[in-house]
């Protein structure tokens, strides 16, 4: 059945599906101020999908033609035993690549073991390199702790390690040049993205924070010359990418609100408790985890399931447009 469905995993108007972030937790060890409230309420961990699940889930995709799987959350790392599903997922057959999103503050213990089990390149937040400041975006965090899991995950030779930063008016918006400094010294990639309204936070007023990517390019282009780079097979997706002469490093700009890049979208979401997202700024959803338990993980109920569900994928969301519904649901539980 699945080579028959192969591909098959194309939306209303013409878009393939080749990438699936899965959220392995709606969890974290943080709680940043754009990202979470203070207080948080998680799914109980009944209602979590297994391990057992992930996999099936992951196994379903890649049999549909799936190419690249990110595990992200919530924390990815907080969840025990990540490694062995990395190491399960990364070896299916017919995936190019398996890669991660973290906050950095568990890679001191786990990225030998992640790299070892498979995870090809790894996103990793950095949006202050002032160590009150990052208590205070991160409300918990340490930033000895997440410097200590960059340079920890820079000796395990990924192929990529992008940072990501997001940047908020009046918050760290004087840092942008020191974070794509430290960036350039570490030779690694670093993403700005622009704030998103997922869930109602309580830290700060989101238009008042608001900074466009093209206001964060003018800051850096008055001390380096950017070029734009060409799409090629690690440019898809919605970043805008440039390089500065002289240095490894790529420099993106991922910008939901100024530059809608909707009609390019190539991925679907996968929630901890198994809901299937498919677009980032509507609700949309497919519950996958009844389907798992109702059919003993049957692949061919997955299967035919997500491949309907492509019929529900929203032409674009509309974060630029204030009138439009806002998402009640954050960014840990829509797996960011
Ligand atoms: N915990 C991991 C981390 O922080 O990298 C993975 C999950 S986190 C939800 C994924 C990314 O989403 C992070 O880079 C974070 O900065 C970003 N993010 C969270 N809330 C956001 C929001 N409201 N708007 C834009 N980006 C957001
Ligand atoms: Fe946790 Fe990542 Fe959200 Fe920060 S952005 S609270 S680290 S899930």
């Amino acid at each position: 059945m699945s080579e028959q469905l192969k591909n098959q995993l194309v939306d209303r108007f013409g878009r393939s599906i080749s990438y699936l972030r899965l959220s392995v937790t709606d969890r974290c060890d943080f709680r940043c101020i754009y990202c979470m409230d203070e207080e948080m309420t998680f799914v109980p961990r009944s209602e979590v999908l297994s391990f057992e699940e992930m996999q099936c889930v992951a196994k379903a995709f890649v049999g549909l033609g799936v190419k690249k799987i990110r595990l992200t959350g919530g924390e990815p790392l907080v969840r025990a035993n990540v490694v062995a599903l990395s190491r399960t997922i990364a070896n299916l057959e017919g995936l190019d690549e398996l890669v991660m999103t973290t906050n950095g503050s568990q890679l001191p213990k786990l990225a030998v073991d992640l790299r070892n089990a498979g995870v090809k390149r790894l996103n990793i937040s950095l949006d202050t390199l002032r160590a009150g400041r990052f208590k205070a975006l991160t409300r918990t965090g340490s930033l000895a702790r997440v410097l200590a899991g960059i340079n920890a995950a820079c000796e395990q030779g990924f192929e990529a390690i992008k940072l990501n930063c997001v940047i908020l008016k009046g918050r760290n918006d004087d840092e942008i040049l020191d974070l794509v400094e430290f960036a350039l010294a570490k030779q690694i990639d670093i993403s700005f993205i622009e704030e998103m309204p997922l869930g109602q936070v309580s830290s700060h007023n989101r238009a008042e924070a608001f900074m466009a990517s093209a206001d964060i390019r003018d800051v850096i282009s008055k001390r380096y010359f950017l070029t734009r780079l060409r799409k090629d097979s690690f440019i898809e997706g919605p970043s805008k990418y440039f390089s500065i002469n002289g240095f490894k490093s790529r420099i993106g700009f991922i910008s939901p609100h100024s530059e809608n890049f909707c009609a390019d979208c190539n991925r679907v979401r996968v929630t901890a408790e198994g809901r299937l997202l498919l677009c980032l700024g509507n609700e949309d959803a497919l519950d996958l985890k009844t389907i798992l338990r109702s059919t003993n993980n049957s692949n061919e109920a997955l299967q035919t399931a997500i491949i309907k569900a492509m019929n529900l994928k929203p032409e674009r969301h509309y974060f630029d447009d204030a009138s439009a519904p806002q998402i009640v649901r954050f960014m840990n539980a829509t797996g960011g």
